[in-house]
């Protein structure tokens, strides 16, 4: 594989892609066939969906627009983040306390779906189940720490403080004020668990099919056709997860997220003696700072950091270089240490913060806007619309179905200008 084909240069030296297991090829559809629920999308969301409804002994039916793991799901950091943005008192204020309850439940329990799915399948993907560090610079960004802390722990999740000795020795940097772990986290290799997935969804019998790009669907006597340049599917049941690469398709789905590029760099892999001095026992760190920054190692030890991108390739290089920077201000080890891989993707952000699980017509349903935390809340998604497709109702759902909200100025986005007011409103609030 080596780099992400079809992609702009600067987003596609991507380390995931260059260490990726095989994986077979997935022709293109060309035929028009039925299938018991047709799934658009190959990410996380997609995949999920896949196997958890193959499992059920339906017939499925994948339809992805390059190959599975193209997306953010095979770029990201890999760092498996439970919970959402808003804490459970929050979301339960919100929504109540039964539906509250079941969204805190569901999203908690992001981790002990993915690491759970990862044993069961035997999938190779390096998950280490180390937990998740949230480091914070100021008194205030750790007051909000430990409130949340509080709040999963009241629930029975084991999500400790970390003094600011602990979090030097685990992190092999004094930066910072203080901390907490979510034991309930970890991190893994994001490609490899995309591709694990859709292995095992195939040995349930689904059918995966990439270079399919899907230009539409339209329904009729409670069948859904959805059509791609070559064939074409027909189902009872359509799921849509396609988040921040939706563009067109289902409008104004693609509305209800901004994408918002993140990108990444990485080092060869460190030599054993910088190697204990740097997160010596494996964490996933992300920094309490407005403008995010999210660091791990890798199976083989290479050092990566994460954070805002931008639009225009000499932005997003700058950004890149940044990044590079920064590394080498909080560990001044990394200094001469080659710097071998620099890519990014687009997460997808929700006005609320919050994913969104929309009805778009009779039978078609979309789940995506995990505001940065897919790689547990995509899987969690995939497995609620699973429920969805298998018949159950609405209100059992362990995730609200909601209208879909269109982000105001959404159509100023691509104009080279930066983010919009609407746009920075929510990097502000989710960090990145
Ligand atoms: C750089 C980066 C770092 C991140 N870091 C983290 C992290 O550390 N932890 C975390 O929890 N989350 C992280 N995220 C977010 C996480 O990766 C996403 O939330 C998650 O992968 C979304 O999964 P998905 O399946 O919904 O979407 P995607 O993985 O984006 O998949 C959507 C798929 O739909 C396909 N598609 C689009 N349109 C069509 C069409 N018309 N027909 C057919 N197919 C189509 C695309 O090709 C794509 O493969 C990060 C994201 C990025 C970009």
């Amino acid at each position: 594989m080596g780099v992400i084909a079809n992609e702009r240069s600067v987003l596609s030296h991507s380390l995931w892609a260059a260490t990726a297991n095989d994986a077979p090829d997935r022709p293109a559809l060309a035929d028009d066939v039925t299938s018991d629920c047709v799934i658009i999308g190959a990410g996380f969301t997609g995949l999920s969906a896949a196997l958890h409804l193959a499992q059920t002994g339906a017939r499925i039916t994948v339809l992805e627009a390059e190959t599975p793991g193209w997306g953010a799901s095979g770029r990201n950091g890999g760092q498996v983040n439970p919970g959402l943005q808003d804490g459970p008192d929050a979301l339960e204020a919100q929504f109540g306390p039964e539906i509250g309850r079941r969204m805190t439940d569901v999203s908690g329990g992001g981790g002990d779906l993915v690491f759970g799915l990862i044993a069961q399948h035997g999938i190779d993907c390096d998950a280490n189940r180390v937990g998740w560090i949230r480091a914070a610079h100021t008194r205030k960004a750790l007051d909000e720490l430990e409130s949340l802390a509080d709040q999963w722990r009241a629930r029975g999740a084991v999500v400790e403080p970390l003094s600011r000795d602990e979090l030097t020795r685990l992190l092999g940097v004094n930066d910072y004020l203080g901390g907490t772990i979510d034991r309930r986290g970890g991190n893994l290799h994001p490609l490899n668990y995309a591709l694990g997935l859709a292995d095992a969804a195939e040995r349930h019998g689904a059918q995966i099919f990439g270079d399919s790009r899907v230009m539409g669907y339209t329904a009729k006597d409670g069948l859904v056709t959805v059509k791609t340049a070559g064939g074409s599917v027909t189902a009872p049941k359509v799921l849509v997860c396609t988040n921040a690469y939706t563009g067109d398709l289902g409008k104004p789905l693609g509305k209800s997220v901004m994408p918002v590029t993140s990108v990444q760099v990485a080092t060869a892999p460190l030599s054993d003696n910088i190697a204990q001095s740097i997160l010596p026992e494996g964490h996933a760190v992300s920094d309490s700072r407005r403008v995010l920054i999210y660091f791990r190692k890798d199976a083989a030890g290479r050092f990566i950091i994460g954070g805002r991108g931008a639009t225009r390739d000499a932005s997003v290089r700058a950004r890149q270089a940044a990044l590079r920077a920064k590394a080498e201000q909080l560990y001044p080890l990394l200094k001469g240490v080659e710097w071998t891989h620099a890519w990014g993707g687009d997460v997808a952000l929700t006005r609320d913060h919050l994913p969104g699980l929309h009805l778009l017509a009779s039978g078609v349903m979309a789940g995506l806007g995990y505001n940065g935390r897919g790689v547990g809340m995509a899987t969690v998604m995939g497995k609620v619309l699973a429920d969805w497709a298998s018949g159950v109702p609405d209100d059992a759902l362990d995730f609200p179905v909601t209208k879909v909200r269109p982000i105001p100025f959404h159509q100023f986005r691509n104009l080279g200008l930066g983010p919009t007011v609407a746009a920075l409103r929510l990097l502000d609030r989710v960090g990145l």
